[in-house]
């Protein structure tokens, strides 16, 4: 059995290396060919030596993710599904901005967070993808589309911080000077509020973004939309957010989709805005995917935009995210959920 060559860190290949009679250098070496240029044929590596070249052919495999779908949409979003060697399937999207090209991973096959409205809890959590998956992701979509992806949100399936181990491994790999080179910066990762998590990501060598997924600005309302409230009330999650932000001076993001009738009037406006006063974050206010095995809707552009006008008029920084996507369904597991169904 090859070892998949996108799960190592750049410490394990040297020990690899180390172990097999070459030097540290050589794990520079082969990152730089194969992340920075993506030639993964050791004849093409021009500086290295021909017993490093058949070491390289024989120990290492740097297969794509098998593609099984790709859509794009008309406003500019392309979205995939893949094959995973155990036949799960994944999806993963790419989205263009002016800033660059940012990439959405799905960081489980499946959920078990229970959120009341989000299609990818439909199929209850299969396992966590490996570090390998989560890299290929990138990988395969660059090679696909020939482009360098600048940005990576950690937002498909799954909740990344119940596969913490593993994406925080992923963000080290994209993130290495010789390899993909990814800053920090442009990584987001985005959770429903495992708080013991909000602590150790604040400790992290690599400060990346932190999201929280917040969609109501009460216990009352929250325990509803999201089971995990249940166990880490609101309280406790906005306390997690001003201690990771004294521990990294890093401006959280807080997500808010706006469900028609539930969470979108003036008052929860005001309770959002007195809840998160003096937090230094902005909050995205998202529109509804519309989920068919639900009965949720979305809220109206003219009581969106009022919304988001009252939290501006109280002082929080505010965005309101356009649509990207709906026309493939490339939001939250809903493409992947379609073909499940088509093959029952
Ligand atoms: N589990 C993580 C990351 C995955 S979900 C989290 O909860 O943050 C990424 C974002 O999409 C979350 O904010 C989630 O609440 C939101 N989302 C889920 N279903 C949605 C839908 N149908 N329409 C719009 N946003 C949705």
């Amino acid at each position: 059995m090859k070892i998949n060559f996108y799960g190592l860190d750049l410490n394990n290949l040297k020990e690899i290396l180390t172990k097999n009679g070459f030097r540290p250098y050589n794990a520079d070496q082969l990152y730089k060919w194969i992340y920075e240029n993506d030639v993964t044929d050791p004849d093409l590596m021009s500086n290295i030596s021909n017993n490093l070249k058949k070491f390289v052919k024989e120990t290492f495999d740097f297969s794509s993710l098998e593609l099984l779908t790709h859509q794009t949409s008309v406003s500019g979003t392309d979205k995939f599904l893949f094959k995973l060697n155990d036949g799960i399937v994944i999806e993963s999207v790419l989205m263009r901005h002016d800033y660059g090209l940012s990439i959405c991973v799905t960081s489980q096959a499946g959920c078990s967070m229970g959120c009341s409205f989000c299609a990818s809890g439909l199929i209850r959590k299969q396992r966590d993808l490996s570090k390998d998956e989560l890299v290929l992701q990138i990988i395969t979509v660059q090679r696909i589309l020939g482009v360098k992806i600048s940005h990576v949100v950690v937002m498909g399936t799954g909740e990344p911080f119940d596969n913490y181990d593993n994406v925080m491994e992923f963000i080290r790999i994209i993130n290495y000077k010789n390899g993909l080179q990814i800053g920090a910066r442009h990584i987001t990762v985005s959770t429903c509020g495992i708080v013991p998590k909000i602590y150790d990501f604040a400790n992290e060598e690599i400060k990346a973004n932190l999201a929280i997924s917040l969609h109501a600005p009460n216990n009352e309302l929250r325990d509803k939309l999201m089971k995990i409230n249940k166990v880490y009330p609101i309280q406790d999650v906005i306390q997690a957010t001003k201690d990771y932000f004294e521990k990294t001076k890093r401006r959280i993001t807080f997500e808010y989709i706006l469900l028609k009738g539930v969470n979108d009037d003036l008052r929860h406006a005001n309770e959002l805005s007195d809840l998160i006063r003096g937090i230094n974050c902005y909050v995205n206010l998202i529109p509804y995917n519309p989920v068919n095995e639900f009965s949720y809707e979305k809220t109206d552009e003219k009581r969106a935009d009022k919304f988001y006008q009252q939290l501006i008029k109280r002082g929080i920084n505010v965005t309101l995210r356009r649509e990207m996507g709906s026309d493939i369904d490339a939001a939250c597991g809903q493409l992947r959920l379609k073909k499940e169904k088509n093959e029952e």
